[in-house]
């Protein structure tokens, strides 16, 4: 997708250290993170929502809920976090690729 800030990560265009990479996903580290650990899974596939889910699609996003439990001593998250999608402009979707948030590291605040 043209003009998308994650397909150019993904693509390599923008250069961002990978923490991990597979055939459906990368995991980064958030540019402003909210917590003392924040980091960004990214399917390679883009679309923007939920609602725009098919089957590939749901099967990526599975892989991904299925990958970062693996990830979490990696990614210095075995204490606990928590993960987030945004989804549009009430949910403060800033990035129309979908991506889940992890953030840990420390307690967090309830929200
Ligand atoms: P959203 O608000 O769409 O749920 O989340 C988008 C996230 O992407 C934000 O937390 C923002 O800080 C992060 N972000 C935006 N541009 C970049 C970038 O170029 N590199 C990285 N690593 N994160 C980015
Ligand atoms: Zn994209």
């Amino acid at each position: 997708m043209e003009n998308c800030i994650f397909c150019k990560i993904v693509a390599g265009e923008i250069p961002s250290p990978r923490l991990y990479e597979d055939d459906k996903m990368i995991v980064i580290r958030d540019i402003e993170p909210k917590a003392k650990l924040h980091y960004l899974c990214i399917p390679k596939t883009h679309f923007a929502l939920l609602t725009e889910m098919d089957e590939a699609r749901a099967e990526i996003v599975k892989h991904c809920f299925q990958t970062i439990p693996t990830l979490q001593e990696t990614l210095g998250l075995q204490d606990g976090y928590r993960v987030i999608i945004n989804q549009g402009e009430n949910g403060g979707q800033t990035v129309p690729h979908l991506h889940i948030h992890l953030l840990g590291g420390e307690k967090l605040g309830d929200f």
